[in-house]
């Protein structure tokens, strides 16, 4: 099964040390393939040593809105680094941020407890800077999946069903599709991405697809199913008009 995925939500470019395009090369790409907006999510400063630096976020309003008639979004990937959730920006750098990610990665944060992560997780839901938690079911760093889905429900943010997890960290399909099914019973919006660190990797999807077929899930919850559905999602949670300025 497909689903009509428009907008990709997780994307890298050089700003991060491993990752290997620009935002142009990302937004051509997604032109040539149909892809109708690229949310530009560089991890957080603490992931590789300060790089990209707190301004890389801060200055991304300069970047024009469309590029090669891509829409482009302005993100970040935080990293959380304790087990209270916090993120590696301060609530002024993310200020102008139109898509945040919040994600567990094994150089910020150790693999603790099912508590401690799902206190983690809790902890970044509650920011009000952060809309959309990345890649958790990830098989390192498992929680209580059913208090973090329900949570994110109630407070109207969204968990990512990474096209990555499923392919490339082991262990976490089963945990993903648990996921998706826990976002179906409780009506819990997802969005669909590739965490893509080179443009040729947009539009991958498959293996997200595969779980959420899966979980037989309903097309209406995917938040980037099209390009309204995504900016409306987007008026929901701030003041900020994607498709102007
Ligand atoms: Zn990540
Ligand atoms: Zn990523």
């Amino acid at each position: 099964m497909q689903y009509p995925i428009e907008v990709e939500t997780h994307a890298h470019t050089i700003a991060t040390a491993h990752a290997y395009s620009t935002v142009t090369e990302l937004c051509s790409y997604a032109a040539a393939i149909g892809v109708k907006g690229v949310c530009v999510t560089d991890h957080g400063p603490i992931l590789e040593n300060g790089v990209p630096h707190p301004f890389h976020f801060v200055n991304l309003k300069i970047l024009p809105r469309r590029i090669h008639g891509v829409l482009l979004i302005r993100g970040a990937e935080l990293n959380l680094y304790d087990y209270e959730g916090n993120v590696d920006l301060t609530p002024e750098q993310t200020a102008d941020l139109e898509w945040v990610i919040a994600s567990i990665h094994t150089p910020c944060l150790k693999p603790g407890t099912l508590l401690e992560i799902t206190q983690t997780y809790l902890g970044a839901l509650h920011n009000p800077a952060v809309d959309c938690l990345g890649h958790i079911g990830q098989a390192r760093y498992p929680c209580d999946y059913e208090a973090v889905v329900q949570e994110a429900g109630r407070l109207g943010k969204i968990i990512e069903i990474n096209n990555n997890s499923a392919r490339m960290r082991k262990g976490s399909w089963e945990n993903c599709v648990n996921v998706a099914k826990l976002c179906k019973r409780y009506g819990v919006r997802v969005c669909v991405s590739t965490d893509a660190h080179y443009h040729t990797l947009l539009g991958e999807w498959e293996s997200a697809f595969s779980i959420l077929k899966e979980a037989d899930f309903p097309e209406e919850l995917i938040v980037n199913r099209n390009i309204n559905a995504f900016h409306d999602y987007i008026l929901e949670r701030k003041t900020i008009d994607i498709f102007e300025g």
